[in-house]
């Protein structure tokens, strides 16, 4: 199973990596991050399938994937 960190930190809340995971296992969650803004997470991560499109989509470099 492949592994996805997201640095929260580095989110803008753009959502590129929620539209663009083809599992839906990506969510902007209700906490903010230290910039005020909220932050993408893995919901279902039993779901990822190590695309990486999230990651490849990401306009800020703050997510990861390890398989
Ligand atoms: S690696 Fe692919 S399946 Fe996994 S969270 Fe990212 S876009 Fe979704
Ligand atoms: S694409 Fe990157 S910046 Fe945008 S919501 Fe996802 S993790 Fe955050």
């Amino acid at each position: 199973m492949a592994r996805v960190e997201i640095y929260t930190e580095a989110c803008k809340s753009c959502s590129y990596c929620v539209i663009s995971c083809p599992k839906k296992t990506l969510e902007i969650s209700e906490k903010v991050n230290s910039k005020g803004y909220l932050y993408a997470e893995q919901v279902r991560p039993e779901d990822c399938i190590g695309c990486m499109m999230c990651a490849q989509i990401c306009p800020d470099a703050a997510i990861e994937v390890w398989r």
